[in-house]
């Protein structure tokens, strides 16, 4: 058989990218070391949160399967930063990790045009031209294919620590990948070392629950995905602790020990979600961190301590929590560990995912230098929806969401243009026209260029649109009712008496009335479906900022049509620094727009690439 898409590795980037594929008509094959980690979560029980709550929205968006796995699997949905503005809010879930899995790998049996194959990939196939043509397995199997997507997460030469010892692995209980990374190696990949940790997981039953602080999930749940309308999963509370100064003490005595600090891992960690080794020591005023004690399912006892990412020994792990309120009893079921894996460099990467040196294999996940599940599962979609779409037609156009189009948009231009010196995660502070990129919204944003890519299923195309359909009607709708001053003073509401007619629209966007408010004014807004109130009140909030940042995505897309020839000598070009051209030339930027933010990239280098590649013959 020869397939049009080979998915290698069956984690978060993947599963969504193997099923991207299939939606997209593609004959899929997802190679991995074990059928029953598809869709494991190495580290925290948890999908989604502030920037990658958005994420998930956009995948749902391309009908992606993230976010109906978690709203199968999801114990606790919480928005969080409710009370900050919409733009920056983030859904997030903890989830039961075994009904997260068992979820995936249901949704992936049931795709039409995918198969699951169990096997270690160790090698790639290329034809004489140097263009992918398939994958061989441990044994020497060679499995053809058009397409490869790599997803190897956190395997490629993975070495775990823990304390002063080492060994390798992908993640505990997996063999680490070692054939792959020489191969990429071999094939002159730029491949990097990042690092990253993960908490002890405790026995709940030995934790002293009483004490502590309880934190419960929103009294009406919202749903990840427009395909799901209620979720079903009972919620169940997470509780709260905080670190002392006893454990301060102990982690600070014993630092010569940590894998972080001894000198026995050169790469690098997450910035963002520091070892708590890390916080004792850069934090050092501070006499308490926070400890979430998360559940790791309803039938399980086991408990994800969110906060105390640790690579010291078992022995002081166990010291140390007995210094934190309710864990005095805990008994570690599995230590916290450090892993240190090799990266490619992502600015080896088109947008399209694809890599600059092997036509037809495309990268997804953390083996780009990203971390989390949800940038993993992001890259997944576009790698998937890229590599069937060529398979298809010579002529596909790659499907590359813009920075004012989509947080997956931001998140692949971030790599691809910058690189990743650390573990990459999201954050609504990345994205420049974040008014506009909500989660609220990113059906309207994506799903009818999935309808035309022809990734996204019947029934989230009829969900969508008859959404699309309300969203006209009641935008208008809001729109048409009007009031004046004096009418609306008598109906009880206090509005400046200026003459000027009301529209519902505005009373909404300038607060003076909320969605009841309105109602009692109007009672035809009663039909106002629940699901859409909010997304209208925030277009009525922001509408005046979002025009403005429209004009701002049309000035930033006139400088991305303005293409850079992938051939271009930055050494012929005069006026750039040696340091500048060193850095253009490492990411070889598509287009002037994305030349112009890589670091370090000043105003005049961008006027001096701008002026040679006009002058050039058969400029772009
Ligand atoms: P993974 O989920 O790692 O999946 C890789 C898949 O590829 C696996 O199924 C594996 O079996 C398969 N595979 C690998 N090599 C081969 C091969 N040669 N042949 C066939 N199959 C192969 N994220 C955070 O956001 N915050 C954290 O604090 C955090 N801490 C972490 C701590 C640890 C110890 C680990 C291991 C991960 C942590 N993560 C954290 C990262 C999170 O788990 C990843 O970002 C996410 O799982 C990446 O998804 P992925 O699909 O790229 O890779």
């Amino acid at each position: 058989m020869n397939w049009d898409v080979i998915v290698v590795g069956g984690g978060h980037a993947g599963c969504e990218a193997a099923a991207a594929a299939a939606r997209m008509g593609a004959q899929t094959v997802l190679v991995t070391h074990r059928y029953d980690t598809i869709g494991a979560m190495s580290c925290n029980p948890a999908i989604g949160g502030l920037g990658k709550g958005h994420l998930v929205r956009e995948i749902d968006a391309l009908d992606g399967i993230m976010g109906r796995v978690i709203d199968q699997a999801g114990i606790q949905f919480r928005v969080l930063n409710k009370s900050k503005g919409p733009a920056v809010q983030g859904p997030r879930a903890q989830a039961d990790r075994a009904l997260y899995k068992s979820a995936m790998q249901r949704l992936l049996e049931n795709q039409d045009n995918l198969s699951i194959k169990t096997a270690s990939v160790e090698d790639l196939a290329l034809d004489d031209a140097g263009r992918i043509k398939g994958v061989i397995v441990e044994g020497g199997e060679v499995i053809l294919g058009r397409s490869v997507i790599v997803t190897t997460g956190t395997f490629l030469r993975g070495v775990i620590h823990m304390g002063l010892e080492r060994r390798e692995a992908g993640r505990v209980g997996d063999e680490a990948s070692v054939g792959l990374a020489q191969t990429l190696d071999r094939f002159g990949f730029r491949l990097g070392r990042l690092k990253t940790g993960t908490p002890p997981r405790l026995d709940g039953k030995t934790i002293d629950w009483d004490r502590l602080e309880e934190q419960h999930a929103d009294a009406l749940p919202e749903p990840f995905s427009a395909l799901t309308t209620a979720i079903e999963v009972p919620q169940i509370p997470c509780h709260i602790t905080y670190t002392t100064p006893a454990t301060h003490k102990i982690i600070n005595e014993d630092l010569h020990l940590s894998a972080m600090y001894s000198g026995n891992i050169e790469g690098i960690g997450p910035r963002y979600c520091p070892s708590i080794e890390d916080k004792v020591v850069r934090f050092a005023d501070r006499d308490r961190h926070q400890v979430f004690l998360e559940p790791e399912g309803l039938d399980d006892d086991t408990v994800y301590p969110n906060g105390i990412s640790t690579s010291l020994p078992e022995p002081v792990q166990a010291a140390f929590l007995k210094t934190i309120p309710g864990l005095e009893e805990a008994v570690i079921l599995q230590p916290g560990y450090a892993i240190e894996y090799d990266y490619v460099d992502p600015r080896e990467l088109r947008h399209s995912l694809e890599t600059k040196k092997i036509p037809g294999l495309y990268l997804a996940g953390q083996i780009n230098g990203t971390t989390g599940y949800e940038e993993a599962a992001a890259q997944g979609v576009i790698a998937g929806i890229n590599a069937a779409g060529s398979c298809r037609d010579e002529e596909f156009a790659a499907f590359c969401p813009d920075r004012g189009e989509a947080y997956i948009g931001v998140l692949i231009d971030d790599l691809v243009t910058r690189g990743a010196d650390e573990p990459y995660r999201m954050f609504t502070s990345r994205a420049e026209y974040r008014l506009r990129l909500r989660a609220d919204n990113a059906d309207e944003r994506l799903t009818d260029k999935g309808i035309d890519l022809g990734c996204v299923g019947e029934a989230r195309r009829s969900v969508w649109q008859k959404k699309k359909q309300q969203l006209v009607q009641w935008r208008s709708v809001l729109t048409d009712l009007q009031m004046t001053p004096n009418a609306l003073q008598q109906k009880g509401v206090k509005v400046v008496q200026d003459g000027v007619r009301r529209r519902a629209h505005d009373l909404l966007a300038q607060r003076v009335l909320d969605w009841a408010g309105l109602q009692n004014i109007w009672p035809e807004l009663a039909d106002v479906p629940e699901r859409l109130r909010e997304g209208l009140a925030t277009d009525a909030l922001y509408e005046a900022y979002i025009k403005r940042q429209e004009a701002d995505i049309l000035a930033y897309r006139k400088d991305e049509s303005l293409l850079l020839p992938g051939d271009l000598d930055y050494g012929l070009i005069g006026g750039l620094s040696n340091e500048v051209r060193q850095k253009l030339t490492d990411a070889s930027p598509e287009t002037i727009g994305a030349a112009a933010r890589i670091q370090g990239v000043t105003p005049a280098a961008v006027t001096a690439l701008l002026r040679y590649v006009k002058k050039r013959p058969h400029a772009a």
